[in-house]
């Protein structure tokens, strides 16, 4: 057994108001390369007090990007690179401020300003040729983990597949839960649920072990308090402890592994282009008989906090649809495996999971 030797973010800094480092952080990188920064901000900061505060020189470039038309593409990432380089040649660093789309988009970049070519090229496990540029993770919602993880994901022509390697790994990030006070209720829900889903499914397979679980326990305890204790809701403390939880859950997946709900929320993200969070939602209020407790304690989640998921939605798909998803999921096969056991293939078909697609 070959086990994971795995790369962390380099630094990071924890509590409100940290923001207010960023400038002082990037002073001794600002000499790198062409000597100017790259921010990457989600369109929703776009005249918010927040964009007042970001340390831009005036030889800084500032992108605002709306995240909400589609999860980050090849495509995307491909444009903002040739523009940066066509603009100002190759910068000293790149600082990514939102959610998990942003962190993505500014993962992604940073690889992609320094290796030629497409970035669907580059889709999959070790295919960068080259580090990246010097970049900066700054989450404004919390629970996808993708401030900590080694990939980027990216919605291809082909596929739906992280540009994963140890160089697309943060070189800092800045945890202010002060910057996810704005984010709605739904939202915060269904990103949240992210983090819950990780430790769920981490814990729930044959990869889990002690530093996994380690992580997954203290995650999983964190948000209870936030999504169920005395004190739930959308709170300052809260809002610390699920900035927390998602690092940590984060942390918790990359030395284990996530299941069945990750596999049909691929499926769903590709064939109707659902967004991550959501679709986990979606998917995971049907798989009971997989986690049963999970499950439960997901449904006293969803009642506290009144959100309702849709049902029903099977009964609009075509055969078409439903076989299309089902094959992405079943290809997943890490997922299942460590969902199922080494011998999923013997229980698992793809009429199997047309049949969880159909509960939906
Ligand atoms: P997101 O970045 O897509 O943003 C969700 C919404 O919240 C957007 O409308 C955004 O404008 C809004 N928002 C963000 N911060 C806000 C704030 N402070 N106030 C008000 N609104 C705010 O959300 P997400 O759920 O964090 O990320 C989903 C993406 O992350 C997907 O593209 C998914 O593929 C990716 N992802 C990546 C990894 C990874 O390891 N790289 C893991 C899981 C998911
Ligand atoms: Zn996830």
């Amino acid at each position: 057994m070959i086990h994971k030797n795995f790369k962390s973010i380099e630094k990071t800094v924890f509590g409100r108001g940290s923001f207010n480092q960023l400038d002082e952080i990037l002073q001794p990188k600002r000499s790198l390369n062409q000597g100017f920064m790259v921010f990457v901000v989600d369109n929703y900061f776009k005249g918010k007090d927040l964009e007042k505060r970001i340390p831009a020189k005036p030889e800084d470039l500032v992108y605002f990007i709306d995240v909400d038309p589609h999860e980050p593409t090849t495509e995307q990432i491909d444009q903002l690179r040739d523009e940066i380089l066509a603009t100002k040649g190759l910068p000293s660093g790149l600082i990514g401020i939102g959610g998990g789309s942003i962190m993505d988009i500014a993962k992604a970049t940073a690889l992609m300003l320094t290796n030629e070519g497409p970035s669907q090229n580059y889709q999959g496990l070790n295919l960068i040729k080259k580090p990246g540029v010097y970049h900066v993770g700054v989450p404004t919602i919390s629970g996808t983990g993708a401030e900590c993880s080694m990939t980027a994901v990216l919605t291809g022509p082909e596929k739906k597949l992280g540009l994963k390697c140890e160089w697309t790994i943060f070189d800092q990030v800045i945890l202010d839960s002060e910057l996810t006070a704005t984010v709605p209720v739904d939202k915060w829900f269904y990103t949240g649920m992210d983090t819950f889903i990780h430790c769920i499914e981490s814990r729930d397979g044959i990869l889990n072990n002690a530093y996994s679980m380690a992580y997954g326990e203290q995650s999983l305890k964190l948000c209870r308090d936030i999504y169920l204790g005395e004190n739930a809701g959308q709170n300052p403390e809260n809002d610390d402890k699920l900035m927390v939880a998602s690092l940590m859950g984060g942390l918790s997946l990359t030395y284990s592994e996530v299941g069945i709900c990750h596999a049909l929320s691929y499926g769903l993200s590709k064939i109707f282009g659902e967004k991550h969070c959501y679709a986990n939602c979606l998917a995971f209020q049907h798989l009971g008989d997989f986690y049963p407790e999970g499950v439960a304690e997901f449904n006293t989640m969803l009642k506290k906090h009144n959100i309702v998921l849709p049902t029903g939605l099977s009964k609009n798909w075509s055969d078409a649809e439903i076989n299309a998803m089902a094959h992405v999921a079943y290809n997943l096969h890490h997922m299942w495996n460590h969902a199922i056991g080494t011998d999923w293939q013997e229980k698992i078909s793809i009429e199997f999971i047309e049949g969880l697609f159909r509960r939906m």
